[in-house]
């Protein structure tokens, strides 16, 4: 099992147990926050993990790799990559 389908398993495991998970708990709609391209709806995803029964494990994941895309473990990825260009033509700003 790789580290992503670990972290996965270990927050479904969590869940299970009645343990929060922001990104896992929220509606479709509220989910597409920590993977959207808009920094500020990415802010507003991140301060949700600070309540996440999976963050140790999700920050462990996301230190392996910093090159994810979206909210993880309370950061953006503009946080963990300054410059990096963003992800879709839409966030480019292009219709
Ligand atoms: S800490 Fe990780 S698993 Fe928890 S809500 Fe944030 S992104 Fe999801």
């Amino acid at each position: 099992m790789n580290s992503q389908a670990e972290l996965s398993a270990s927050l479904v495991e969590l869940r299970a147990a009645g343990r929060p998970v922001p990104c896992m708990d929220t509606s479709a709609e509220a989910r597409r926050a920590w993977t959207s391209d808009d920094h500020a709806e990415q802010s507003i995803a991140a301060r949700l993990c600070a309540g996440c029964a999976g963050l140790a494990g999700c920050r462990r994941f996301v230190e392996d790799h910093p090159d994810e895309w979206g909210v993880y473990a309370g950061s953006t990825d503009r946080e963990r990559q300054p410059g990096r260009p963003r992800q879709s033509p839409r966030a480019a700003g292009a219709a």
